[in-house]
């Protein structure tokens, strides 16, 4: 007995070592955030439709996900302006113990701040000191973190008649008590637990009901919405927005004619897509909600509808009865989708006159590179300019309402660089709507993608679903490949602020800006423009010029948008730090694009908040060691390495980055340690870092693939190493220097 008691203490003792001595980066695990406090909210008043409404009274409060329902993300507040904003200075930060991605727009009521973190962790701070009023884990598992394409990001909270709002990476929609952060009620949104949903997006709360959609196209799911009750979080109606398995019969009748748009191939299989993981907008004046409808599942339509079609509602508008969930209208702004254009960005509700007649219109810039202009009674496209550098499609054509694709871009039969790429002319990050200039000021990209059918298909004529891992449709396995012979011609990715007029498609001003992902924007009636940038800095621009007044280098990259609200006559503006997002995949930048600050500095999960003459100071900044640590190779075929990234580009690319080359906040896998190195096989089948997101790949994966794996990065290691030190002899990825 004892000699078994010894053996199991020795054991214990053998785990604990083994535990400690493992590189478990404290910034890459999930944070142990401070215990709740006893100390109650003070007071905050009632949010409801009404005062929601009437948000022009209160400029000081930060309503809604958007400000208010419109969604226009332009303040009216002045008290920092054009004038004096040179003052503008730290007021106070709070590090958010982590280094994932940020992306919330936090709500400002009556002194309080409610917004999200990473693993949708939620937080209720004074918005003048950052003192913790109270805090919510949702306990989302760690290896959740491999069903999120873009990182364990949350985009922020709805507050609505004494409740707190938030969706969980692992998709529960969760209501909270405003006053304590006590949990109230909480629901599964998920309709099949084996496919790959996620949260990530601001729940909407309007008219009694809370909204939310969901995640994961990319990884083979069917998209829908969901309405609830506030109080109690019964389920109130469910909106799909693709058609599902035809020997089934159909959930409503919006189904049955998206249905006639889909032929042939099995895409209920692969999933679909359509996924609405972003903007659901109410619209008080019609009690509509609007849906910003997703991509397709897989990505390429000759597999998902081989027959042709529309394949609705993707990458649409879907204008539903916020009472009934049923439609009054769509616009569909890219058919039969085949790149991955989204519809999700954000949409904001105005009154503008068009053609010498008001009209109340929806705004929106989604992926594919145009700006539409939509009337929201009927869904009547009234504009359509591009916004961007656009190559897939020559224009919209106003008669049909439809785009005119560019068939040389057709990437059928031969790869092809096309613009903009899945990333989008514009994605997620917020716009923000100046209606008195009749002005928009976007955050734009020109990123290019090469596009190609994806190797199986090209074989055989056939694809099926991998249930653990990506379901696009193009090359993916062989991205790397087709990259290396198409470089030559690869258009670079730029990045801009741009002040955009979407009745008449005049680019008013343009910023470039050295890197192509940044953060979400911010206009006041102040006359400023605010974003922060991948390199860093936080500036405020001249609306009406575009001229920089302003600057604050956070020596962290930016995705989130910035706000602003006013308390006890002080006016604030806020910005969480802390990049990641869908460009995990693209890592590393290639010249001439710079470094993000993310990989130069870190990348550091912050909230920070400027007041005039605030004189509070970050931390000094440390440079990152980019040392790559020299590589044990072992005697392993050329092959078997090919192999092996063909497997890193199917499971791992999406976090660790194109060629192993990570963008800053997830482990770059060319610097592991040797005890990391040592253990690599039991973090990939075992998951013995799933607290961090990193899941066991078992299902996906065998012992001798996670060996190919390995035998890959090593090799990218050391390639890099030796381009380091200036030994180009035999490097297949010269031009990555
Ligand atoms: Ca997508």
């Amino acid at each position: 007995m004892r000699a078994f008691i010894l053996a199991v203490i020795a054991i214990l003792v053998a785990v604990l070592i083994y535990f400690f001595t493992m590189d478990t980066d404290p910034q890459q695990a999930q944070p142990t955030i401070e215990p709740e406090t006893t100390q109650v909210v003070p007071t905050i008043g009632l949010i409801d439709d009404a005062r929601i409404n009437n948000a022009a009274s209160e400029p000081g409060n930060w309503l809604a996900h958007g400000r208010t329902y419109e969604e226009l993300r332009f303040s009216p507040l002045t008290q920092i302006n054009r004038e004096n904003v040179a003052e503008l200075g730290l007021a106070w930060y709070r590090d958010m113990g982590t280094n994932r991605a940020q992306e919330a727009t936090p709500i400002v009521v009556d002194g309080i701040m409610f917004f999200t973190s990473a693993w949708s962790r939620v937080f209720a701070i004074k918005a003048t000191t950052g003192e913790i009023v109270w805090t919510y884990d949702p306990k989302v598992p760690g290896e959740v973190g491999r069903r999120a394409c873009c990182d364990v990001v949350n985009r922020g909270v709805a507050v609505y008649k004494g409740r707190v709002y938030v969706g969980s990476l692992d998709g529960r929609l969760i209501a909270l008590d405003a006053a304590t952060g006590s949990l109230v009620w909480e629901v599964n949104t998920i309709i099949d637990p084996e496919r790959f949903y996620t949260i990530t997006g601001a729940p909407r709360a309007a008219g009694g009901k809370v909204f939310i959609g969901n995640g994961g196209a990319e990884f083979g799911v069917r998209g829908y919405v969901t309405a609830y009750d506030a109080e109690t979080g019964d389920q109130i109606w469910r909106f799909y927005t693709v058609p599902g398995d035809p020997s089934l019969p159909f959930e409503h009748p919006e189904m049955e004619m998206a249905a006639k748009t889909w032929k042939g191939g099995e895409w209920w299989e692969i999933g679909g897509g359509g996924t609405v993981w972003n903007s659901i907008v109410y619209d008080p004046d019609f009690n509509q909600v609007y849906l910003g409808v997703g991509n397709g599942s897989p990505w390429t339509r000759v597999i998902r509808s081989p027959g042709g079609g529309d394949n609705l509602f993707l990458s649409s508008i879907v204008a539903l009865d916020a009472d009934t969930g049923s439609m009054n209208w769509y616009y569909q702004t890219t058919p039969g989708d085949n790149w991955d254009y989204t519809a999700v960005q954000d949409m904001a509700l105005a009154e503008m006159e068009v053609d010498g007649k008001m009209r109340k219109v929806l705004l929106q810039a989604p992926k594919n590179g145009f700006f539409y202009v939509i009337d929201r009674s009927d869904g009547e496209l009234l504009r359509a300019h591009p916004f961007a550098t656009v190559t897939w499609a020559t224009h919209v054509d106003m008669e049909t309402g439809r785009p005119v694709e560019n068939p040389e871009m057709d990437y059928l039969e031969k790869e092809k660089w096309v613009l903009p790429g899945p990333l989008g002319a514009h994605n997620w990050q917020a716009m923000s709507v100046d209606v008195e200039a009749g002005l928009v000021y976007l955050p734009v990209q020109d990123n290019p993608f090469i596009y190609g059918m994806a190797e199986e298909w090209k074989k055989t004529g056939l694809y099926k679903r991998n249930p653990g891992s990506m379901n696009l449709g193009i090359a993916f396995g062989t991205l790397v490949q087709i990259f290396v012979n198409n470089i030559s011609t690869q258009p670079t990715p730029k990045g801009y602020l741009k002040a955009f007029d979407p009745l008449t498609g005049e680019e008013r001003w343009v910023v470039e800006i050295p890197h192509y992902w940044n953060g979400g924007v911010l206009g006041t009636a102040g006359g400023l423009v605010f974003q922060g940038d991948a390199l860093g800095i936080l500036s405020a621009y001249d609306k009406e010029t575009g001229e920089v007044l302003w600057q604050f280098n956070t020596y962290t990259s930016m995705l989130a948008p910035p706000i602003t609200f006013q308390i006890d006559g002080v006016q604030y503006v806020s910005i969480l730090t802390g990049t990641g997002g869908g460009d995990l995949f693209s890592g590393a930048p290639l010249d001439p694009v710079p470094n993000p600050a993310s990989l130069t500095y870190g990348n550091y999960g912050r909230m920070l908040v400027f007041k005039l003459g605030g004189t509070e100071t970050l931390p000094a900044p440390t440079i990152v060691d980019d040392t790559i640590p020299e590589q044990v190779l072992a005697d392993v075929s050329d092959e078997e390495v090919a192999r092996g990234e063909v497997l890193f580009n199917t499971y791992c690319v999406l976090c660790h980055g194109l060629v192993v080359r990570s963008g800053g906040s997830i482990k770059d896998l060319r610097r592991m340690s040797d005890e990391v190195h040592a253990s690599f096989a039991q973090i990939v089948l075992e998951g013995t870092l799933s607290a961090n997101g990193m899941a066991a790949f078992d299902d996906s994966l065998t012992i001798e693939d996670v060996e190919r794996i390995h035998h890959y990065v090593r090799a990218r290691a050391h390639e890099d190493r030796e381009l380091a030190l200036g030994n180009q002899e035999g490097a297949r990825f010269t031009w990555l220097q």
